[in-house]
């Protein structure tokens, strides 16, 4: 079967591997149909010197597909129905998977597509507790996006930040998978939504998925900006993934007791914070990162009711180097989808 893997920092090669073997008990075979494409990608496409992995590795950290055989004892899943896989080999065991929240897992195996073999095969087998069916309305396509995309984006928004009707939220890049799936969500119960972009020609995107304000962060002052449109008041909840280059701004456009979540630091890792701010102004800072099987399941559910993901384009195995390489100069809107 045709895979794609990275042989060494930088270089993707696609390989014929050998199939699987048939499911195990508990397990089931998936034939892989979409993986989408994130910033995780990007990390381990350029190599990041604290991962501990064996290379080469097969590449795709988020996809769906559909049931191609199930092992003994499997009764949730039907050869050919759609599902969507989580992403990272958890136990099942500890205290927070028996919770549900996976993301948290104290015996993690590691990411699939980053620390170990991931989606960008033709087949693959997996446990049956780590496989969530797609409902029919949702293309696998569209569902390729949830199991990342859309649940980290649910997960902030909703089990950290629990954002509430009416807020108002600041979305940084709005224009990203992420971004543009947190502003269907936000919009989607009632929020205000002010948002940055890079590139004025994002503007309209971003105005199209319901944006009520923008912001380009190059050419304007976004914390002046969400104070402006706030009145002095300052923003609900600020959505963070730029890091460095935003980090401060995003805590000057909250108002006193504002909940800031971030997933990233795409521009850098590193930033300082004034203390004094962050008691007095009685912040809230989440740190979220990834999501749980529940999350996949409710960003199926909004798929299913009709909030679906933006994308970018949709290409092959043979050009995913190209495709990651316009991530990382971020000339992109929305998600890029490989087909399988
Ligand atoms: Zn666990």
């Amino acid at each position: 079967m045709r895979a794609l893997t990275l042989v060494a920092d930088r270089q993707l090669v696609v390989a014929d591997l050998p199939a699987p073997p048939a499911p195990g008990p508990g397990e089931v075979q998936i034939r892989v149909g979409a993986v989408g494409l994130n910033h995780i990608d990007v990390w381990g496409y350029r190599g990041m010197a604290f991962v501990k992995r064996k290379l080469p590795i097969v590449v795709g950290a988020e996809a769906a597909g559909e049931i191609a055989a199930v092992g003994e004892g499997v009764t949730r899943f039907k050869v050919g129905q759609k599902v969507a896989m989580y992403g990272a080999q958890t136990c099942g065991h500890c205290k927070p998977c028996q919770e549900g929240r996976d993301n948290l897992c104290e015996n993690v195996g590691g990411l699939i597509g980053f620390h170990v073999d991931g989606f960008a095969r033709e087949l693959m087998n997996m446990p049956e507790r780590l496989v969530i069916p797609v409902p029919d309305q949702v293309s696998v396509r569209d569902a390729a996006c949830a199991p990342i995309a859309f649940s980290t984006v649910q997960h902030m928004l909703f089990d950290n930040a629990k954002l509430q009707p009416g807020e108002t939220v600041l979305v940084h890049a709005g224009g990203s998978g992420i971004g543009t799936a947190a502003i269907l969500m936000a919009k989607a119960i009632g929020c205000t939504v002010i948002t940055t972009v890079g590139d004025d020609s994002k503007i309209e995107g971003v105005k199209k998925l319901g944006a009520d304000h923008v912001i380009n962060y190059r050419t304007d002052r976004f914390e002046h900006e969400c104070r402006k449109i706030t009145k002095k008041k300052g923003v609900d909840v600020v959505f963070e993934h730029v890091g460095a280059d935003t980090f401060n701004g995003s805590l000057l456009s909250m108002k006193r007791g504002g909940r800031l979540v971030t997933c990233g630091s795409t521009s850098g890792p590193t930033t300082t914070i004034n203390l004094m701010q962050l008691f007095q102004q009685q912040y809230k800072i989440f740190g979220s990162f990834g999501a749980t099987i529940r999350n996949i399941e409710e960003s199926l559910a909004k798929m299913a009711n009709g909030i679906l993901p933006v994308i970018d384009t949709e290409v092959t195995i043979e050009d995913v180097e190209v495709a990651l390489k316009r991530m990382e100069s971020r000339q992109v809107f929305g998600k890029i989808i490989v087909r399988l």
